[in-house]
């Protein structure tokens, strides 16, 4: 049976961690059979599936990560074993009875079981993860995914607050990534008018500015960095954007001093109470979850989905505390997962009541530090040190007089043997003292970060070029250029 989501906004703890149990127990007694990868994990490591009945119950199963999907000369097909694959055997030993009569009962009524099952089961849709490419993992979606897709698009437009009557601009770039078509079926789903503008490389940043103003855009959907871009284009062009509602951030995180830089763009194009609510997405989670409130954590879906955060031994941390996002898939078909640790580090999870909505649902606290991210790239040895990188967007975006920035890390002299240097290129608002920038900037990252990188100014046009903002579909803010 269905359950509307206004229903499960409204359901306490209790009955929500029961729905997940029955869900965990269909996801191990009737998907891991279908399932190649943990069907065979767990018959290797010796665990009765079969018995693990509730959430609390996963905790006895091993982790999963990116690392056993990722293709290898010798398996290059491992992403396949990601995938659900019943057959007609397999569905008669392993589904309930319940759902087999209910299954009989329609076909009764003149539905076909294997139409039926293909819904469900067969994959028509990818998304690929971002990331370097060699790093990409194919996810896919089945018929019934899609109809998911929308479903949680709709939800994440709920929570953001939309109305039928918004009309919205979808600027994330086209790509066959979550968040252009969570973006699509969100805005198509939920019934509202909307542009699908596939971004600064497809309709160009000229004419997404141009629409969101003729159309009198009430929802702006974009990456932070790119946002920014447009904003700062448009109020440079004396544009009103005063009809703009909500500006939905997704693909990247959205720091504090980038929101407050925002905040002064839009209320420059007369958008003066504009919401800034910022999305967590997971590609292997095939959704997105959403602020209501810019001071309220993600809304989480427990119908679909059942995230746990864990300590640096894999111990689950109690309520509240800080850990590991680990993610188990109870919905969905297709590509899925099961207690698949992200590498991503949240602050803590509330499962009271929304203060803001009201909602019952479990929400992941606002501050998430993107270690997939760093593992690869942000968190990178100079000088035999450890930087987290990330720390970059926040100390810049503090400097009102940075218009863009981009963080380069080299080798000094472009001499592979020579230590890392870090140069940091700066494009400053026009009228503002590029030396005390430099002075200022230097000393901040210097007491922040311990490295003292090297500060080039240039002008803004030619930093957007370098930035690739309207060629790109991720924008270059932070380039390794090390040799490898
Ligand atoms: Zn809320």
């Amino acid at each position: 049976m269905k359950i509307s989501w206004q229903t499960i906004g409204q359901m306490p703890e209790e009955n929500l961690k029961e729905m997940q149990n029955e869900k965990v127990r269909f996801l191990m007694r009737t998907l891991v059979p279908m399932h190649p990868f943990y069907r065979k994990l767990y018959e290797q490591k010796g665990i009765d599936y079969r018995k693990i009945e509730t959430v609390d119950d996963l905790q006895k199963l091993p982790f999963s990560s990116k690392y056993d999907i990722l293709p290898t000369d010798e398996e290059p097909r491992r992403p396949r074993d990601f995938i659900l694959q019943p057959n007609e055997e397999l569905i008669k030993k392993v589904y309930p009875k319940s759902e087999l009569i209910k299954m009989l009962a329609k076909k009764i009524m003149g539905k076909n079981i294997k139409e039926e099952l293909e819904y469900e089961y067969k994959p028509v849709h990818t998304h690929f993860t971002t990331g370097r490419s060699t790093n990409q993992i194919p996810f896919l979606y089945t018929r019934h995914d899609l109809d998911l897709l929308k479903e949680t698009g709709g939800r994440l437009f709920q929570v953001v607050g939309a109305i039928k009557d918004d009309i919205a601009l979808n600027a994330f770039p086209y790509a066959p990534h979550l968040a252009f078509w969570l973006a699509f079926y969100a805005i198509t789903g939920s019934g509202v008018l909307g542009l699908q503008s596939g971004g600064g490389k497809i309709l160009g940043t000229e004419k997404i500015m141009a629409a969101v103003e003729k159309m009198k855009a009430t929802i702006l959907i974009a990456i932070p960095g790119y946002g920014y871009h447009l904003l700062r284009i448009a109020a440079g062009k004396k544009k009103d954007f005063s009809a703009l509602k909500i500006f939905v951030s997704g693909g990247e995180r959205l720091s504090p001093g980038l929101r407050a830089k925002l905040k002064e763009l839009l209320a420059s194009l007369g958008a003066k109470d504009t919401r800034i609510l910022a999305t967590y997405a997971l590609t292997e989670a095939k959704t997105a979850w959403a602020q209501c409130h810019e001071n309220s954590g993600y809304h989480l879906y427990p119908d679909l989905e059942f995230i746990e955060l864990v300590d640096k031994d894999g111990n689950r941390v109690k309520a509240g505390e800080k850990g590991e996002i680990v993610y188990t898939n109870l919905g969905w078909r297709g590509s899925m997962v099961i207690r698949y640790r992200t590498g991503d580090i949240c602050d803590g999870i509330e499962y009271a009541p929304c203060q803001y909505c009201g909602r019952t649902v479990p929400r992941l606290n606002y501050n998430i530090e993107r270690q997939s991210d760093y593992k690869e790239f942000h968190l990178t040895k100079i000088k035999g040190e450890l930087v987290n990188l990330n720390v970059f967007y926040s100390i810049i975006n503090e400097f009102s007089e940075i218009a863009e920035w981009q963080v380069e890390i080299g080798k000094v002299n472009n001499d592979p043997f020579e230590l890392d240097e870090i140069r940091i290129n700066i494009a400053a608002e026009e009228g503002s003292d590029e030396r005390k920038i430099d002075h200022e900037l230097g000393q901040r990252l210097f007491s922040g970060l311990s490295v003292a990188p090297k500060i080039r100014f240039y002008k803004l046009d030619e930093l957007t070029k370098m930035l690739g903002l309207d060629s790109e579909l991720k924008e270059k803010r932070i380039i390794d250029a090390r040799p490898k």
